[in-house]
């Protein structure tokens, strides 16, 4: 039996890659996302030789999410990118059981509980359930047509909405609802972003880039209403056909996308009585507080080593390297998390790279032409770069990932007219050799 993309898939509800039977003893990862791959290939990597089993509530083998809003959406063939081959699984002893959930962390009894009234034993458990859209409390929001994008299923849902209609409404201005606005008006639809902030980006981006990318949208023929909110949608024998907005106007509508954030996956640890706040809280090894549970990925709450703020990221970088460090911490080592966030995101014509954490700054600079579409803004705290934004500078985005890294803030005064990567190699000369 083949799915729609043409992979075989299993005739029973639950897929099973791997040749481990036995789930004693072992690590058992709860979310077969990035997170949860990468941990199961980190364990395996850092010598870990008790069972691993990796529990994922989808039926696809895991895929990698950011294309779903991209290049996903752009091509009616698309399949989804697997995030590692099926051999993977198999060769590294890696008990993948699929279209299972867990449905709770019996604690005292060290075993999980799934779907199916099966049950697993654990000696530690990895959540990295993710996240998941957040929904609108909106008259009209059960219509059909009312849409939000996590997964596959979502993203082929959408690409065959869309294909059927001409007008297109996007709540919320975010990453996600900016690149397929941008795909669909490309596609020729007529889309309108509903933004409720006074700008784009709010929560994500610097207002310069965010009016870049307001800009350039408009001229693709995106429309954009900011300080707007949608009342309620409206429908025809239960499919959406109109959206209504705060000012009265209606807005024509065969398709609603709704992408107004995540919400973390934590029901499990909260029900188990692990400490939750706005996800798992972890300490700087993914520890929740009861220990022998990990969490990471977008779940996972903790204190930033560069802002000193309580932050949950959703990034594939603090994905994986979340789970790169649970599973040293499960073979013994005690590094503390200390990689610097980095994000992408693919609007029509512009590359948007994020470097570090922007809270907090006083200071920005921006190198480059925005007339050009090429213009990077360096932040500042005091005298400390924290962040850098690009748009289709890769290079500064790649040699800003190592300079927070080593802890070298360029001048700001002298960012233009200055070769960076001169200025930081003479810098890292005279930096004191580490002992070995
Ligand atoms: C459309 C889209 C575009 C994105 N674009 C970008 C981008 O350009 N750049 C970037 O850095 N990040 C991007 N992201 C964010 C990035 O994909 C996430 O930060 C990343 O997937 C987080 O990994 P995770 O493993 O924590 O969660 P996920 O990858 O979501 O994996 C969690 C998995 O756990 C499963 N699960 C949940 N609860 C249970 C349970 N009880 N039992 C079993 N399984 C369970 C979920 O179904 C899911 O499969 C994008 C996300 C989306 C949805």
């Amino acid at each position: 039996m083949s799915d729609r993309d043409g992979r075989r898939v299993s005739r029973h509800p639950i897929l099973r890659v791997g040749n481990i039977g036995i789930m004693k003893n072992g690590a058992v990862i709860v979310g077969a996302g990035h997170a949860g791959v990468q941990a199961a290939a980190s364990l395996r990597e850092e010598g870990f030789n008790g069972s691993v089993t990796l529990i994922g509530d989808e039926n696809e083998l895991p895929y990698h999410k950011p294309p779903l809003s991209k290049a996903f959406m752009k091509d009616a063939d698309a399949k989804p990118q697997m995030l590692r081959a099926e051999a993977f699984y198999t060769n590294g002893h890696i008990d993948l059981m699929l279209g299972s959930s867990v449905e709770q962390i019996d604690l005292s009894g060290r075993r999980l509980d799934l779907s199916g009234d099966r049950h697993i034993a654990f000696d530690r458990v990895i959540l990295a359930t993710g996240s998941r859209p957040r929904t609108l409390a909106l008259p009209g929001s059960d219509l059909a047509g009312v849409l939000s994008l996590r997964s596959v299923a979502d993203a082929r849902a959408i690409r065959e909405a869309s294909a059927g209609c001409e007008d297109v409404v996007v709540l919320g201005g975010g990453f996600i609802g900016l690149e397929i606005a941008a795909t669909l008006a490309l596609g020729g639809r007529s889309v309108v972003v509903v933004e409720a902030q006074d700008r784009l980006l709010a929560r994500a981006a610097a207002p310069v880039i965010a009016a870049h990318v307001r800009s350039r949208l408009e001229a693709s023929g995106v429309r954009l209403l900011t300080n707007t909110t949608i009342e309620r949608l409206e429908g025809q024998s239960g499919h959406v056909v109109a959206a209504v907005t705060s000012s009265g106007e209606r807005l024509p509508a065969g398709l609603v996308l709704i992408g107004v954030g995540v919400v973390p996956n934590s029901e499990l640890a909260e029900a188990a009585g692990i400490a939750v706040a706005n996800g798992i809280r972890v300490d700087p090894q993914m520890r929740s507080s009861q220990p022998e549970i990990l969490a990471i990925g977008d779940n996972a709450n903790y204190r930033h080593w560069l802002s000193g703020a309580d932050v949950r990221l959703e990034s594939v970088q603090n994905a994986t390297d979340q789970a790169r460090l649970a599973a040293r911490t499960i073979t013994g080592q005690e590094d503390a998390y200390r990689s610097v966030p980095w994000f992408w995101s693919d609007i029509g014509d512009m590359k948007l790279q994020m470097v570090g954490l922007a809270a907090g700054v006083d200071r920005s600079v921006v190198v480059g032409e925005a007339a050009e579409n090429r213009f990077s803004v360096f932040h500042y705290l005091g005298d400390r770069l924290i962040c850098i934004e690009s748009v289709n500078r890769p290079a500064d985005h790649m040699l800003g990932r190592k300079m927070l890294a080593a802890g070298f803030s360029p001048n700001p005064a002298t960012l233009a007219s200055d070769d960076l990567k001169a200025q930081f190699a003479a810098w890292q000369q005279l930096q004191p050799v580490e002992p070995a």
